[in-house]
């Protein structure tokens, strides 16, 4: 059996640990972690929580509301906002359900859901308390960092370090954390590729235009 890193659990070949540096956030971060999704070579919402205080990973399926999921009841859930895609909601902009705008600034915390597409959607729909959330729709200005290491099935999808990290840079949190936190990540697709922990592949055929009904079109 391979050597596996007691702090992230990868293998000790694709282990970044000694890259990792703390930041510090005003806001917090709330990851939601499908439990199939724990021990992702790829995964990221490790790195995020080694190098944020404030952001903390939940494993599970379900949970009743944000102060469940928090397990504090102080937490107001209008300062908070939930990354999810939204075709009809315009890109990089914290929405109401109602639709009104919200001045990203103004928010104490960012929830994402940690996984491949299929297992985030699942968290969605599992978790109706989501979708009255405010919204933010990013729409990342460059291709993931995963390349082809990871088929997604439309190019707005990046990791959840990267999309956590573009939300705090939009909240106005110092452009550093974003650009200090891609490093880790770009080491990280490294060791994986260097060890060919995973093997490149291509989008299966049509797989940008398949679909999964639109998130949250409004009725
Ligand atoms: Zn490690």
């Amino acid at each position: 059996m391979e050597a596996t890193c007691d702090t992230c659990h990868r293998p000790t070949v694709a282990c970044v640990c000694d890259r990792i540096t703390k930041f510090q956030t005003t806001r917090r971060i709330l990851i939601l972690q499908h439990p199939q999704e724990k021990d992702a070579i790829l995964g990221t919402a490790q790195i995020l929580v080694a190098s944020l205080p404030k952001a903390e990973i939940v494993i599970g399926l379900s949970w009743r509301n944000l102060g469940h999921a928090l397990r504090t009841e102080a937490a107001d859930p209008r300062r908070w906002a939930v990354l999810f895609p939204d075709r009809d909601a315009p890109a990089n902009q914290v929405r109401t359900r109602a639709g009104e705008t919200v001045d990203p600034a103004s928010l104490q915390g960012i929830i994402v859901i940690d996984g491949t597409w299929s297992k985030a959607k699942t968290l969605w729909w599992r978790n109706p308390w989501l979708n009255k959330l405010n919204r933010l729709n990013l729409e990342p200005s460059k291709p993931s960092i995963y390349g082809s290491l990871r088929a997604e099935p439309r190019r707005a999808f990046v990791s959840t370090l990267e999309s956590v990290t573009a939300a705090l840079t939009l909240c106005g949190e110092p452009p550093e954390i974003e650009a200090g936190l891609a490093r880790v990540f770009r080491t990280l697709v490294q060791r994986v590729r260097d060890a060919k922990l995973v093997p490149a592949r291509r989008a299966p055929p049509g797989s940008r235009a398949r679909g999964f009904p639109p998130p949250g079109r409004r009725r």
